[in-house]
């Protein structure tokens, strides 16, 4: 039985999927986003060492709180970096009726994240930016994994979730917008695409961390000033 690497849980997240979720953040990332919330999730050796059981164990405890519309969503890091870990619980999960949702920032595919994508029930997929060279810029990295989950998901149909953080000044133009419709327009089991207001939450973090992160001085993305992008990407997506 395949062991993974923890970071932490959330006990009542509202924002990662449907219903009220137990959320578990698995360790590592890939990525390097500058507005990273989580940065002390990067490090791949970090977190704890868990089996499939004890997480099912914790997952367990939470289920009452999930409801009927709640399940669990594997988020991080990128979960798909313990893609052999994910497919068990995933797997585990289905086999007690539990939904799960696959919170992802994308990662190149093989055989095992495959089989890590295929075994939960929604893909949340956030897409930094739909223009390579703006992708690279904010997470230090190709944007090839992103697209291989994108196009995995619609050749079956796995229902996404499509997410964008915007961020003042540097992915809020309308071209920024347009662009990422005509990126996810075409998938056919697209259920929600949603923009996420950049918040300077984190920033503590990078600090602590002795990190310096490129966005220490741009100011939180204001609801007033997201909604009409996000008026915007409906607009563009009925079309
Ligand atoms: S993909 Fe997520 S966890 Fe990884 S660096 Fe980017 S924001 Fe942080």
């Amino acid at each position: 039985m395949a062991t993974g690497r923890i970071h932490s849980y959330e006990t009542l997240g509202g924002l990662d999927g449907p219903g009220l979720r137990t959320v578990v953040f698995l360790q590592g990332c890939p990525l390097r986003c500058g507005y990273c919330h989580n940065p002390d999730t990067w490090d791949c050796r970090g977190g704890t060492e868990a089996t499939v059981e004890e997480v099912m164990g914790r997952i367990r405890r939470y289920r009452p709180y999930h409801g009927r519309d709640g399940g669990v969503t594997f988020s991080g890091g990128e979960p798909l970096a313990q893609a052999a870990f994910v497919a068990e619980l995933a797997a585990a999960c289905a086999r007690e009726g539990i939904h799960t949702a696959l919170d992802t920032a994308g990662y190149p595919l093989d055989p095992t994240v495959e089989r890590a994508i295929d075994a939960c029930d929604l893909v949340i997929l956030d897409i930094k930016h739909a223009r390579p060279e703006r992708f690279r810029e904010l997470a230090g990295a190709d944007w090839r994994g992103m697209l291989d989950v994108l196009a995995h998901t619609a050749r079956r149909r796995q229902p996404v979730w499509i997410r964008q953080v915007v961020v003042p000044g540097w992915n809020d133009r309308p071209e920024d917008i347009l662009a990422l419709a005509d990126l996810i327009r075409d998938h056919p089991a697209r259920q929600r695409a949603e923009l996420l207001a950049y918040h300077t939450m984190g920033q503590r973090k990078w600090r602590q961390l002795g990190l310096l992160s490129p966005f220490a001085q741009t100011p939180p993305m204001s609801a007033a000033a997201l909604a009409p992008l996000q008026q915007l990407l409906d607009d563009a997506l009925r079309q």
